[in-house]
């Protein structure tokens, strides 16, 4: 099921990005492994998944010891803690979710004292739902040069989660809206900005038509996952 499941979210991007007059491979896919097991991740990585996403670091950290990072990548979507950054440990190729400043400088100041740099996405909350984490864009627009100045990281986009809506065609502003924030952030900043992760199962299509550079996608891969407290 995995295989084909995987077959299926290529196709459909590989449409996407046709009908949107965009090069085929201008689109990454992350296959949002959360809650999925071991064997079912290595299922994904035999049909060709290279890249996949986790929300939570006591999870992904014991997956990632596991499976190693042998011809596959691993990305960080969820909310960080500030004080699990300490973990992060050279696991993650990108973190798409640096929702403050101050996660900013906290990750920029471990991993300068690691010598490296951290690739990062900024998230922004460009819907202005309460309950959602990620930047206003007026906190953006104040504090990217800021960001831009830090040492540790490098910040190479944006990221967003809009609000569910079963109609995708009501996302597509929330999407347009993050490729604008990221074009004014361009300008200001004079950070190249060139990722853009948005779009998820139920609307990457929509998000590839207004930019997206990368896709997380979890259920249309792997299935439903199970109901845990505390959210998915
Ligand atoms: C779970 C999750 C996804 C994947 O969602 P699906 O609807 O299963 O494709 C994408 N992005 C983030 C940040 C997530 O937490």
């Amino acid at each position: 099921m995995i295989t084909e499941n995987l077959a299926g979210v290529r196709e459909r991007i590989s449409q996407a990005t046709q009908k949107s007059g965009r090069e085929p491979d201008s689109v990454r896919l992350i296959t949002v492994s959360k809650q999925v097991s071991v064997d079912r991740i290595e299922e994904a990585r035999a049909a060709g998944a290279v890249i996949f996403g986790e929300n939570k670091i006591q999870e992904a950290i014991p997956k990632i010891e596991q499976m190693g990072a042998e011809g596959i990548s691993w990305h960080f979507i969820g909310h960080l803690q500030k004080n699990k950054v300490k973990f992060l440990d050279k696991c993650f190729d990108l973190i798409h979710s640096v929702d403050s400043y101050e996660l900013a400088e906290k990750i920029a100041r471990h991993c300068q004292s690691e010598n490296r740099v951290q690739r990062v996405l900024l998230q922004i909350n460009v819907s202005g739902e309460a309950a959602k984490f990620g930047m206003e864009p007026g906190e953006l627009e104040e504090r990217i040069l800021d960001f831009s100045r830090l040492q540790g990281i490098q910040v190479e986009g944006l990221m967003t989660i809009p609000p569910f809506d079963s109609d995708p065609e009501n996302s597509r502003r929330h999407f347009s809206r993050l490729r604008e924030l990221r074009d004014q952030g361009v300008k200001q900043s004079g950070l190249l900005l060139h990722d853009l992760s948005m779009g998820m199962s139920h609307d990457f299509e929509v998000a590839i038509e207004e930019g997206a550079t990368l896709v997380r996608v979890g259920t249309a891969i792997f299935g439903p996952r199970q109901a845990t407290p505390g959210g998915n």
